[in-house]
């Protein structure tokens, strides 16, 4: 216990919640599978990121997370590796539509750059992900999503009329990603946001990310998350 606490001082790891999962300190100890883990190293990760070093086993204990951690500290990879070991460990993969993993990002560039890496990651086991923001036409998109996906990685307003097309359902969503939700909040999207999360079943896991973390979001966080636990990597602003 006191050389848990010291490792995570040495990360300038915070963290709250019960029971929470001790930090890993490679990659090795999470367990992946050979396929994913061929692709972390072909990235050049040699070893975790703080943040990736506690919310790694969090997300893959199938806890609920609020991640707090400044731009650039690798975020993408700590919810997107466990959502393919989420997605793997589904029983009949094939048999029923829509995406088993949404993720959820401010602005289609950051969309884009989620996009790129998930796919990195999805590839080598043979999961599809569709990008869902501005860039294409509504109707090859529409047309990409009713071909089938695993993955999702989408801008609020554009999922949203694609779900009004009916191009998709999230009735097989369980697995969720709030990325850069105090950007979604700052551009008005919590509307979107809730109309989404209203559309997933309840008992999925959900995680949000944020580099900031003000009163509004906690409460969205509250209100949407599972007995999260918090994590907070080095100082965060309010
Ligand atoms: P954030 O979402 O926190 O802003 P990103 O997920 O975009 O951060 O990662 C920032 C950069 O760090 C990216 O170029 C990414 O490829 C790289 N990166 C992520 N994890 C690792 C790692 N474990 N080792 C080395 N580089 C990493
Ligand atoms: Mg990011």
């Amino acid at each position: 216990e006191q050389d848990v606490a010291e490792y995570r001082k040495s990360l300038a790891i915070r963290v709250s919640g019960f029971d929470v999962p001790k930090p890993i300190k490679t990659f090795e100890d999470c367990g992946f599978s050979p396929q994913l883990m061929a692709a972390i190293k072909k990235q050049g990760y040699e070893k975790p990121t703080p943040i990736q070093c506690q919310a790694l086993p969090i997300v893959l204990s199938g806890m609920d997370i609020i991640g707090i951690a400044k731009t650039g500290s690798g975020k993408t990879a700590a919810f997107v590796l466990p959502m393919i070991v989420h997605i793997m460990d589904q029983p009949e993969l094939q048999k029923e539509e829509g995406p088993i993993g949404v993720i959820c990002a401010p602005t289609r560039e950051l969309a884009h750059q989620i996009y790129l890496e998930t796919k990195k990651f999805a590839k080598p086991h043979g999961l599809r992900v569709s990008a869902v923001y501005g860039g294409m036409s509504k109707l090859d998109q529409f047309k990409e999503l009713k071909a089938g996906c695993e993955i999702v990685v989408a801008t609020p307003g554009r999922l949203i009329d694609m779900l009004k097309m009916k191009a998709l359902t999230l009735s097989r969503t369980t697995y969720l990603v709030l990325d850069e939700a105090d950007r979604m909040f700052d551009l008005g999207f919590e509307p979107q946001i809730r109309s989404i999360v209203g559309q997933i079943r309840p008992d999925r896991q959900t995680l949000l990310f944020s580099a900031t973390m003000p009163r509004k979001i906690e409460k969205l966080a509250r209100e949407i998350l599972t007995d999260p636990t918090r994590v907070t990597v080095g100082e965060v602003g309010m």
